[in-house]
C-alpha cells in the first residue's frame, strides 16, 4: 500500500483532473457569464496585454483568461480587483513565466512534504508499535492538515496565477499531444491540474458521507456461516465462523478447494449466500445475526437451534424471512447521486465515470474496455478452463472462477521460513543494516544500494506493513514493517520486501526525476506491478532455492484466472455506473434489477459457455461496487501492468538498473511511461503470451 496522505495532487477533490479551453465543452463560464462585467473585462485586458507584450501571446492571453473566467465568481472581487489581478500576474515573457514555474514547483514541493511530515508524525501512534492507541491519537491520526489547500489557493489567488499561466488540458490533448512535449511542459500541465476543479466544501462532504455510509453498510455484512444450513438442513460450517461479504466469503471458497470432503457442499452453499446478497432476497434478518438459522436453498430461517455467539438473542416473535429492502443498491445509489453533484464544477471530467478513466487512470474507457475484452474472449479461457475441470475431476461450477488450486507448495515449509527470517531478523534494525545487501541481490550496484538505503528508514508497525514516501527531497521514504517479539517471520519478510520495493519506487520517481511535480508514477498499478517484482524474488533474497519451474508455471495460470474473473467484475461496475447516469432518477429497486440484469448479460457472453450455465449472477457480489465509485476496473489493469513491467524485467536480465530506469520517468500518461519502458503502450499481450507460454509448457510437462 502506498499511502498519499497528503500529496496536493490527492486533496479532497480525489485525484488531479482537468479542464480544457475548449469552448464547446460544458463550462462554467455560463455561469459566470452573469458576472455582468467579465465580457467587458476581458476584452480590455486581452488589447491591454497584447499591447504590453506583443501578438504572440495573444492565444496564452486568450486562454489564460479564458481558464480565469471559468473559476472566478463574486466573492473573488469585481472588475477592478480582476482586471488588477491579471495586468499583475500575467507572466508575458518567458524568463518570468520559467521563475514563476521554478517557485511554484519548489514551493508546492515544500508544502506537500511539510504536510506530509506533519501527518507521518500525527499517525506515528496510530501506524507504530509504540504502545496503546488512546482516544486522542485516532483523533490526531484522523487529521489532514492538507484538507483546504486548494480552497485556499483559489481564496488568496494563487490558484488563480497558474490558471492564468499554464495550460489545462483535456485526457485526449495529453494522450495525443503529450508525447511530443518537452518534459518541463508536462511538469506545467501537472501544476495546473492541482487547480482544475473549485469544488463546493458542501459537495465534498457530501461525497464523502455518501462513500462512509456505505463504507459503514459493508464493513457490517457478516455472514454466520455455523447457521448457514445446507439442502439437507444440516450445519456445513464451524461454530463462529463469520464471513465478511464478499472478501472473506470468497476466500472461503477459495480455501474450500483444499477440503476434499466438504470443500464442494461448502462452495455450492456460498454461491447460493453470494446470490442472495446481490439480488437482495437474503433475509434481512440472517445479516450480521447469530441467532437465526437459514437455508439459503429455500430462504427460510429458524430461532438458532444452537449457540455459538453472546449476541443477544431476539425474541423469537421477530423471526421472519423478509428480504434486504435493496439496502445494498440505496447505498450505491447515494454514493452516485452526491458524485453527480460535483459534475459541474469538473467541466472536462463532467461525470465520476469521466473522472475515473480520464483522471485518475488517464486511460480512456474504450481503451480499458478494449484490454478487458482482450482477456475475456482470448481462445486460453476454453483451454484452462478445461485444464481446471480435470484437475478438479468435474464439470465447472460457476464459483469456480474463484478456482485456487493452481498454487504449488513451496520447497520449504512455513515454519522453516519462519526460523530462516526470525534469525536474520530479530529486530527492525536488523533489516535496516541489512537494506544494502538486498538491494545488492536484486542488482543494483553497491553505491545504489547504499544509497538507497540511506534514504529508507525503517520502523516497527503497527498493522502488517506499509510504505510511506517523502514528498519532498529532503525526507525519507519510511517502511513500516512488522516484527514480532520472536523476530521479523516470513510473511512480515515478504511484506517487507514489497514495500521496500514502493519506498525504492518512491525514492527514485522524487529524489531522481528531474521535475518534482512529475513524482510518481502514472497510477496505483504501476507503483504495486514495481513492489510486486522485488516481493517475487524474496526466498533469492535468502539465498535459498528459486521457485521451480512448475511453480511458476502454475503463478502464470493462476494470474490468469484471476483477471479474466476480475475483467467481468469490472465489466459490471462500469456498466452499472452508466446505467444509474442514464437512469438519474431511479429507485433503489430500479438499481438492484438493472444490476442483476447487467451481471446477467455479462455473465453470459464470457463465462456462460464456459461454466455451462446461464443467468448467474455472482459477478455483481464485489463489495467494492458498492462503496468505492467504480474501483474495480483498477484490478484487472493492474494484473496486465504487472505482467508487463516482469516481462520487460526478465527481458533486461537485471532489476536494479531497469527498475531505476522505469522509476524516473515519472507522472506521465499510463502509455507515455510503458512505451518508456518496455516499448510498448499499456496492454493485455504480456499476459497472454506468458500464459500461452506456461499453458504449453504444462502440457509438456505432463507428456513427460
Ligand atoms: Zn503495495
Amino acid at each position: 500500500m502506498r499511502l498519499c496522505l497528503v500529496s496536493l495532487l490527492c486533496v479532497s477533490l480525489g485525484f488531479a483532473s482537468t479542464i480544457a479551453a475548449e469552448p464547446d465543452m460544458p463550462s462554467l463560464t455560463d455561469d459566470n457569464q452573469t458576472l455582468p462585467w467579465m465580457n467587458g473585462a476581458r476584452e480590455k485586458l486581452t488589447t491591454e496585454l497584447i499591447a504590453r507584450y506583443g501578438a504572440a501571446q495573444r492565444a496564452r492571453i486568450d486562454r489564460g483568461l479564458h481558464q480565469v473566467t471559468e473559476f472566478w465568481s463574486t466573492e473573488d472581487g469585481d472588475a477592478t480587483v480582476f482586471e488588477d489581478f491579471v495586468l499583475a500576474n500575467f507572466a508575458g515573457d518567458q524568463l518570468t513565466l520559467n521563475t514563476m514555474f521554478e517557485r511554484y514547483q519548489s514551493l508546492l514541493e515544500q508544502l506537500n512534504g511539510h504536510m506530509h511530515e506533519i501527518n507521518r508524525e500525527f499517525r506515528q501512534q496510530a501506524d507504530l508499535d509504540n504502545g496503546p492507541v488512546l482516544p486522542f491519537d485516532e483523533l490526531f491520526a484522523g487529521y489532514d492538515p492538507s484538507a483546504h489547500v486548494v480552497d485556499d489557493f483559489f481564496n488568496n489567488k494563487l490558484a488563480f496565477v497558474v490558471l492564468l499561466n499554464f495550460p489545462l488540458t483535456t485526457l485526449q490533448e495529453r494522450l495525443s499531444e503529450g508525447p511530443s512535449w518537452t518534459r518541463q511542459q508536462w511538469a506545467e500541465v501537472r501544476l495546473a491540474q492541482i487547480f482544475s476543479k473549485r469544488v463546493p466544501a458542501a459537495v465534498n462532504l457530501e461525497i464523502a458521507r455518501a462513500g462512509a455510509e456505505a463504507d459503514s453498510y459493508i464493513s457490517q455484512y457478516n455472514i454466520w456461516m455455523f447457521h448457514v444450513l445446507d439442502q439437507q438442513r444440516m450445519r456445513l460450517f464451524p461454530a463462529k465462523l463469520r464471513l465478511l461479504s464478499h472478501w472473506n466469503l470468497r476466500d472461503e471458497i477459495k480455501a474450500d478447494y483444499a477440503d476434499s470432503q466438504h470443500g464442494l457442499a461448502k462452495q455450492r452453499a456460498i454461491q447460493q449466500v453470494m446470490e442472495r446478497i446481490v439480488t437482495q432476497t437474503i433475509p434481512e434478518i440472517v445479516v450480521n445475526n447469530p441467532n437465526v438459522d437459514w437455508n439459503p436453498w429455500t430462504n427460510e430461517v429458524q430461532p438458532a437451534a444452537e449457540q455459538d455467539s453472546d449476541l443477544a438473542s431476539p425474541s423469537k416473535k421477530q423471526i421472519a424471512n423478509s428480504p434486504e429492502p435493496s439496502t445494498r443498491y440505496a447505498m450505491l445509489l447515494a454514493t452516485y447521486q452526491a458524485s453527480r453533484k460535483m459534475d459541474p464544477y469538473s467541466p472536462t471530467a463532467p461525470s465520476l465515470i469521466a473522472r475515473r478513466f480520464d483522471e485518475d487512470r488517464e486511460i480512456p474507457e474504450h481503451r480499458v474496455r478494449e484490454l478487458l475484452e482482450q482477456v475475456l474472449t482470448s481462445p486460453l479461457v476454453p483451454k484452462i478452463a478445461n485444464l481446471i475441470q480435470s484437475r478438479l475431476g468435474r464439470p465447472l461450477e460457476p464459483f469456480d472462477i474463484w478456482y485456487d488450486g493452481f498454487r504449488a507448495r513451496g520447497a520449504y515449509t512455513e515454519a522453516q521460513l519462519d526460523a530462516i527470517v526470525s534469525k536474520r531478523y530479530p529486530t527492525a534494525s536488523a533489516y535496516q543494516k541489512d537494506i544494502p545487501n538486498i538491494l545488492m541481490k536484486f542488482g543494483f550496484t553497491p553505491e545504489k544500494a547504499q544509497y538507497l538505503a540511506n534514504n529508507i528508514i525503517v520502523d516497527p508497525a503497527r498493522g502488517s506493513g506499509h510504505a510511506m514516501g517523502a514528498e519532498m527531497r529532503s525526507e525519507k521514504a519510511h517502511l513500516r514493517t512488522r516484527v514480532e517479539g520472536t523476530g521479523m517471520n516470513y510473511k512480515g519478510f515478504n511484506i517487507a520486501i514489497h514495500e521496500m520495493g514502493h519506498n525504492v519506487e518512491q525514492t527514485f520517481s522524487l529524489n531522481e526525476v528531474d521535475y518534482t511535480l512529475l513524482e510518481g508514477v502514472p497510477n496505483t498499478a504501476f507503483t504495486e506491478a514495481l513492489a510486486m517484482v522485488l516481493q517475487g524474488h524474496d526466498l533469492e533474497v535468502l539465498g535459498l532455492a528459486t521457485p521451480d519451474p512448475q511453480t511458476e508455471t502454475l503463478k502464470t495460470l493462476n494470474d490468469f484466472w484471476n483477471t479474466y474473473e476480475i475483467s467481468g467484475v469490472a465489466m459490471v461496475d462500469m456498466d452499472v455506473w452508466h446505467w444509474m447516469y442514464d437512469h438519474p432518477n431511479a429507485t433503489s429497486e430500479q438499481l438492484r434489477d438493472a444490476t442483476i440484469q447487467i451481471a446477467k448479460t455479462i455473465w453470459n457472453k464470457y463465462y456462460a459457455s464456459v461454466f455451462g450455465k446461464k443467468d448467474v449472477v455472482l459477478l455483481a457480489v464485489y463489495s467494492h461496487m458498492i462503496d468505492s465509485f467504480m474501483y474495480l476496473p483498477d484490478y484487472p489493469i493492474g494484473h496486465l501492468i504487472a505482467f508487463q513491467v516482469e516481462e520487460q524485467m526478465q527481458k533486461s536480465g537485471a532489476i536494479g538498473p531497469e527498475f531505476e530506469r522505469m522509476a524516473k520517468m515519472g507522472r506521465v500518461t499510463p502509455d507515455m511511461w510503458m512505451i518508456h519502458a518496455t516499448r510498448k503502450p499499456v496492454g493485455a499481450e504480456a499476459l497472454l503470451n506468458a500464459t500461452a507460454e506456461a499453458f504449453a509448457k504444462l502440457q509438456t510437462q505432463k507428456q513427460k
